[in-house]
């Protein structure tokens, strides 16, 4: 099954990201984590790093190379869950084209809705427990705008496939992954 997570920073992804591999067993590719584990030292991860520190998206030469090299690894081959990925409709509509030379799509599409005040609250507070560079207020507001500005409209890019499932975010995290999985077995 091929997954894609879409959800605003802070609307908890990534808790929800770990149950469902837990519970569906299939492999985790999350952009984020691919980019953060750049080698920091290298002009590469200076690169990467120089985009997530101040909250803007990473070029698709960058992202690109570094999706499509793990979904040529072995695990990959049936199914994943995309986690922050796609993030723009231009990387949507390569991801589409990838997966048609496979005779595969997007199963499903799981769109984690919260309001604006939410998450700017959830992710201060994650600031000062965590120790995550792009966890400051100026970082936040412009990765919210990013969020509203480039990846609202990869929603409307799935939306146009019908297969995007919306969930509400905004209550307790089991609650949430049970809508979650209420909504990948209504669609199975
Ligand atoms: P969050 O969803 O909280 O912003 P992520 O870990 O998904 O956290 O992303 C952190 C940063 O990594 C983004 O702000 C962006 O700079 C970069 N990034 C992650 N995924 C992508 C992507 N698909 N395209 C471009 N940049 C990305």
């Amino acid at each position: 099954m091929w997954i894609v997570f879409i959800g605003p920073p802070g609307a908890g992804k990534g808790t929800q990201c770990s149950r469902l591999v837990d519970t569906l067993g299939i492999p985790h590719l999350s952009t984020g984590d691919m980019l953060r584990n750049t080698e920091r030292n290298s002009a590469l991860g200076k690169l990467v790093e120089s985009y997530i520190d101040v909250g803007r998206l990473a070029p698709d030469y960058l992202v690109m190379p570094i999706v499509t090299k793990r979904l040529f690894e072995p695990d990959c081959q049936l199914g994943c869950l995309f986690d922050g990925f796609p993030r723009t409709v231009h990387q949507a509509e390569q991801l589409d084209e990838f997966l048609a030379q496979r005779d595969s799509r997007i199963d499903v599409v799981l769109n984690l809705q919260v309001a604006a005040d939410v998450l700017l609250e959830r992710l201060l507070k994650r600031a000062e427990l965590q120790n995550r560079k792009d966890d400051n207020e100026q970082t936040i507001s412009a990765r919210l705008e990013v969020f509203r500005t480039q990846t609202a409209p990869v929603l409307q890019h799935f939306r146009g496939q019908g297969n995007v499932v919306d969930i509400h975010g905004d209550q307790s995290p089991d609650r949430v992954f049970n809508d979650i999985l209420a909504g990948l077995t209504g669609r199975k």
